[in-house]
């Protein structure tokens, strides 16, 4: 599939529940409404959708959310899809997850062929971690870690950089990271969803800052570690550590864009940064033949937007596009 801008489009992303047992302050606002379980698509439709994409050239998915692991038997879709690894179809089937529910379902993923996992974690101190979370709870997140770890996961854990919160503690997570063996990646914060008063605006750190306060206590080697995503990388000399930044605030990288998104009622997103969206449930429910869905996909690729115009500071507080994160998952 390749879309109007000439890139492929080779990357699924699928939320697949828009709940969550947190409720991080960047994210999700305290008071969430979550969808009724009828407009949800079953574990069976989102197989469906995801194996259209896979029969039209997506090589690689990843299940996120709200928070993937609690949906109820959430395994059985990850069991399903990975027939696709087995037969070639599929290059990678991947999960990215705050890591509360990792404990109990890190082999489950290795057994349906997963290899590598993203882990959102913004601090190592129990008290921020609370604070940022409302509630959740790091020794969880850290045992769930551990026994991906021990399940043989690559482990890359994503942080949101935020300001007067955890700027202090990026030195402490990447020698952590560089101990444990694991991939770090710096996230800007972007303006989606209504979170409450001008908190975007307190929150945002520009990664250029903390990059360029980093090359003050670390050697960062450039290397040209690409994923087709937004990540660029480094390689921290002292740690041996690779370290990622994901800028789409101070450096928009949409001209590699590879993936389009789905929500858990079966909206195609074609840009997380834009409102435009094409719905896939309709032609889904409406035959049991793919042929619907397959036009209604290839439609949408044919629409995919250039870029995102992301913007915070004082004059652009509002979110960008109404929607949460936790809709389209990151
Ligand atoms: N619950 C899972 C988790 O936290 O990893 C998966 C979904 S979460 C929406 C995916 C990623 O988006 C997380 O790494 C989270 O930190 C990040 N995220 C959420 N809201 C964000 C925002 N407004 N700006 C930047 N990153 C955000
Ligand atoms: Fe939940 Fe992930 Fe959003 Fe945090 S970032 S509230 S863990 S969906």
């Amino acid at each position: 599939m390749r879309d109007p801008f000439g890139r492929e489009i080779t990357y699924l992303r699928v939320s697949v529940t828009d709940r969550c047992d947190f409720r991080c302050v960047y994210c999700m606002a305290e008071d969430m409404t979550f969808l009724p379980k009828s407009e949800i698509l079953s574990l069976e439709e989102l197989d469906r959708v995801c194996s259209a994409f896979v029969g039209l050239g997506v090589r690689k998915l990843r299940l996120t959310g709200g928070e993937p692991l609690v949906r109820r038997d959430i395994m059985t879709l990850f069991r399903s899809l990975g027939r696709h690894l087995k037969t070639g179809a599929l290059d990678e089937l991947t999960v990215t997850t705050n890591g509360s529910q990792l404990a109990r379902h890190a082999e489950a993923l290795r057994e349906a062929g997963v290899r590598r996992v993203n882990v959102s974690l913004d601090t190592l101190d129990p008290a921020k971690f609370a604070a940022i979370t409302r509630w959740g709870k790091l020794e969880k997140v850290l045992a769930g870690i551990e026994a991906a770890k021990q399940a043989g996961l690559q482990i890359k854990i994503n942080t949101v950089a935020l300001k007067g919160v955890n700027e202090d503690e990026v030195d402490r997570l990447i020698a952590w990271c560089g101990a444990e063996g694991f991939d770090l990646t710096f996230i800007e914060v972007m303006p989606m969803g209504e979170i409450g008063g001008d908190a975007r605006l307190d929150q945002y750190l520009p990664l250029s800052l903390l990059r360029s306060r980093l090359a003050k206590s670390w050697t960062l080697d450039e290397i040209d570690h690409r994923t087709g995503g937004p990540a660029r990388y480094v390689r921290v000399r002292e740690t041996g550590g690779r370290l990622g930044f994901i800028t789409p605030l101070t450096h928009n990288f949409c001209e590699s864009c590879n993936r389009v998104r789905l929500t858990c009622t079966g909206t195609l997103y074609m840009c997380l940064g834009q409102e435009d969206a094409a719905d896939l449930r309709a032609p889904l429910r409406r035959s049991e033949g793919d042929e619907a869905l397959i036009a209604a996909i290839q439609e949408a690729i044919s629409r995919k937007p250039k870029g995102h115009d992301f913007i915070i500071d004082r004059r652009h507080t509002r979110p960008a596009v109404s929607r949460h994160m936790s809709v389209t998952g990151g």
